[in-house]
């Protein structure tokens, strides 16, 4: 029992406080939270105290943060308590005014732009070129410190990646380690399956350049999650000019030839040289599932279709997720239910 404040009596009433879940709009989403309820015995309204009131908006928040794949305000703190950095330094890295992380952390919700902001500031690469942009705004021992300790997890990462057999040289995802959510299609980057289904195209796509494995890969990745709600390889898109590309296709791309996936050749058409990619091994097919290769099939047919890499590229424009995009902006695998031509690479 709890006494609590009944405006409509205009005195204090002793009421039981019961748990239920409720649908609740955050930010114009919907989402599922516990919520406090005390019904006042006397006239039957529902009544609420501060501590109600705070308890209710936080389980909202969180159910959000959740939802949305935010970080939570312990996770906030920790993207800078691990260099030893102090919330206001911390601020200064990502030109937040004052209070504004102190506000995150102590319950207000932060924009998907600000969490993106704060994820890569935490990564130790980004981190020592934001010590180095901001060096003179910093008390010299924080930055000194918080560059060791970038240093040391750098280190530490590139370590662990030798010990798995891994990656070699410089070559981190920038975002591998991201959790499973809408960029990444609720798949932690599997990067053997990644290397696979780029094999894949390669042995299967004609004349298969940049362009062309960028928009099998999407096509592969996305029609997958439309189908499982997973994505194949737990890669991320971003939007460019030319379409949908994957994230640091590049460094991706450049990873799979030096770690002898793939190899790169030269061929020219009449007067324009071009790099396609040709495998350099057997396709694996035991990393997929039955359907997950019918899909791989199904956008080589699809790629393959088109003549030209530019004409496969232009169709890409007419998607509405890239249409509704600004460069660079990371892709949602949501979009995916949207593809003008899904039943091309899923039944459906
Ligand atoms: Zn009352």
């Amino acid at each position: 029992m709890k006494s609590i404040y009944c405006p409509k009596c205009d005195k204090r009433v002793e009421t039981e406080v019961k748990e239920t879940m409720a649908s609740l709009t955050v930010r114009k989403a919907g989402v599922r939270a516990r919520q406090l309820q005390a019904i006042c015995p006397t006239c039957g309204e529902m009544i609420a105290d501060e501590e109600i009131s705070r308890a209710n908006l936080e389980s909202a928040f969180a159910a959000y943060r959740a939802e949305e794949h935010l970080l939570f305000p312990e996770e906030i703190r920790e993207a800078y308590a691990k260099y030893g950095l102090t919330q206001k330094s911390f601020g200064i890295l990502l030109n937040l005014g004052g209070a504004t992380l102190s506000r995150y952390e102590h319950g207000a919700l932060q924009t998907k732009q600000i969490d993106a902001a704060i994820r890569q500031a935490a990564q130790p690469e980004n981190m020592l070129a934001l010590l180095d942009e901001h060096e003179e705004e910093l008390p010299a021992s924080q930055v000194e410190s918080a560059r060791q300790r970038a240093r040391a997890f750098i280190s530490k990462e590139a370590s662990e990646h030798a010990l798995a057999g891994g990656r070699a040289g410089n070559f981190r995802l920038l975002l591998s380690e991201e959790a499973p959510s809408e960029r990444n299609g609720f798949r932690r980057l599997d990067w053997p399956r990644a290397i696979q289904i780029a094999v894949y195209m390669a042995t299967h796509c004609a004349d298969l350049g940049r362009t062309k494995l960028n928009k099998a890969m999407f096509y592969a990745d996305f029609s997958c999650f439309a189908e499982s709600s997973c994505s194949m390889s737990g890669l991320m898109y971003a939007r460019a000019t030319r379409g949908p590309i994957v994230d640091q296709y590049d460094a991706v791309f450049g990873q799979m030839v030096r770690e002898g996936h793939l190899v790169e050749e030269s061929v020219s058409y009449g007067p324009i040289d071009a790099t396609v990619f040709k495998p350099n091994e057997d396709f694996d097919p035991s990393l997929f599932t039955e359907s997950e290769l019918q899909i791989l099939e199904r956008v080589v047919q699809f790629v393959n279709s088109f003549a030209t890499a530019k004409e496969l590229s232009e169709y890409s424009h007419k998607e509405r997720l890239w249409v509704e995009s600004d460069n660079g902006d990371a892709l949602s695998y949501m979009g995916a239910f949207e593809l003008n031509d899904l039943n091309r690479f899923i039944e459906v």
